[in-house]
């Protein structure tokens, strides 16, 4: 198969791929494919089950959060969240991170629901370790963040899609002198691609479409505190407190695209877990972004500091060459490097399916192009 360099959805493991087409049919000899059963019979409850235990087991997930598979994508989250969150503290405020359009529109949608600030926004130029950063190319820290200390939350996006900018080092929130502000995160674009550290988050969501599965199922897990609070606004299915308590079954799940999640789990489960994707994701994006930091002929503009292991937005310094660029390497067989029409250029996202093999295979392709363009 060509290396597929898609945003998301993305690339899958061909392992997870084979393995669903086997059972596509006929699931374990039970006569009926994952799509034709129940949610409330007893082969999608096992699939249901085992999906959370390795999901749990895989990121170390604390007792006191709920695991909770939910509908609607990331951004259906930018609304649930704060339906669900803004009465519980804060007298219906609640603070933001801008770092990217992901937060951005988090952020706008945030807006419809209460009183919503910025903390702190990479929406201007700066000045930082001596270069000159181009607004959303790089991070605000924490100790510039402005969150009031009563508001219901503060939420960041910890890895901007589209700008190839990730956050992690995640504040202790005391630290920054609102210890009962919860952190937020949305972690769609590099969920499961490193350990997550809960001590820090109360709660962090995910579309699946990147790192974790299909596109169809979002997972979200809070803490228990952060559930119960909902808006009298909130649509019910949409109401943490009731996903929780009907383990993800209060409406008719996302059965398909949980059990290939499931299925993702279990690859993820004999990679070695998250710790050893992590260590072949640095290895990976460290590659990626030597080879073009050694070329004038390709420029990436984030921070090294905040560079994205999963996305990297790149330039040719030469934009005229885009289209050749992006049908030779195509007919390399290195597919949709195309870079999001807002930021322009090219993105090579390197997911957790994506091996090592995969991105020297772009670094050669690159390197070969630089020498017959350059
Ligand atoms: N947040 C991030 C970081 C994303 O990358 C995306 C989609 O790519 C979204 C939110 C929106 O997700 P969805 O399209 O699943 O609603």
């Amino acid at each position: 198969r060509p290396w597929n360099f898609s945003a998301g959805p993305s690339a899958l493991p061909l392992e997870v791929l084979e393995q669903a087409a086997a059972e596509m049919t006929d699931w374990h000899g039970c006569g009926m494919s994952v799509m034709e059963m129940s949610h409330r019979g007893k082969q999608f409850m096992q699939i249901r089950d085992e999906a959370e235990a390795d999901l749990r087991e895989l990121l170390n997930v604390p007792a006191d959060y709920e695991v909770m598979f939910m509908q609607g994508g990331a951004t259906a989250e930018n609304a649930i969240v704060p339906m669900n969150l803004l009465g519980r503290a804060g007298h219906g405020r609640a603070d933001y991170v801008l770092a990217g359009i992901w937060s951005n529109k988090s952020h706008k949608e945030a807006q419809r629901y209460g009183d919503i600030a910025v903390a702190a926004s990479s929406g201007e130029a700066a000045q930082i370790d001596g270069r000159q950063q181009q607004a959303w190319t790089w991070f605000p820290e924490p100790q510039a963040w402005q969150v009031r200390p009563d508001a219901a939350y503060v939420h960041v996006c910890s890895n901007e899609t589209i700008g190839g900018v990730e956050f992690v080092d995640w504040p202790d929130m005391a630290a920054l002198g609102a210890a009962d502000v919860p952190l937020v995160v949305d972690a769609s674009s590099h969920f499961l691609s490193r350990p997550i550290d809960f001590s820090k988050a109360a709660l962090v969501y995910a579309g699946a479409q990147k790192n974790a599965g299909p596109a169809g199922v979002t997972v979200v897990i809070a803490r228990r505190d952060m559930i119960g609070h909902a808006l009298p606004m909130c649509p019910s299915a949409f109401d943490y407190a009731n996903v929780a308590a009907n383990q993800s079954m209060f409406n008719t799940p996302p059965t398909y695209a949980i059990y290939i999640a499931g299925l993702v789990f279990k690859w993820i489960k004999r990679q070695g877990g998250v710790q050893a994707l992590e260590n072949a994701n640095i290895a990976k994006a460290a590659e990626l972004y030597a080879s073009l930091d050694d070329s004038q002929f390709y420029r990436a503009l984030v921070h090294p500091r905040w560079r994205s292991r999963m996305n990297a937005p790149f330039f040719l310094a030469d934009e005229s060459l885009n289209a050749a660029f992006l049908a030779e390497s195509q007919a390399a067989g290195l597919l949709q490097l195309k870079g999001h029409k807002s930021v322009g250029g090219m993105r090579a996202s390197i997911y957790n399916a994506m091996p090592l093999e995969g991105v020297r295979a772009l670094i050669n392709f690159m390197q070969d192009f630089e020498r017959r363009h350059g």
